[in-house]
């Protein structure tokens, strides 16, 4: 255990987006994570990308939340 799971995604404090649209002109895909990669700012600590965790408690959370959503 101790894996941290999660998804890496464009830093939000440093992408210019357009209606949630990041301009694919402006900046480079990550080779990686295949994410557009910010100029660099605070909030990712000039990397670009961000790191969101997502634990397994958040997949149980997100199981229960979309079967309480398909009951409606
Ligand atoms: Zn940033």
């Amino acid at each position: 255990m101790g894996n941290s799971v999660g998804y890496w995604d464009s830093c939000s404090g440093c992408t210019d987006s357009v209606d949630g649209y990041i301009s694919h002109r402006l900046f480079p895909i990550h080779p990686k994570h295949h994410v557009h990669v910010g100029s660099g700012c605070d909030e990712c600590k000039g990397k670009g990308i961000v790191f969101h965790p997502f634990t397994k408690a958040d997949a149980k959370a997100f199981e229960e939340w979309a079967r309480e959503e398909c009951k409606r």
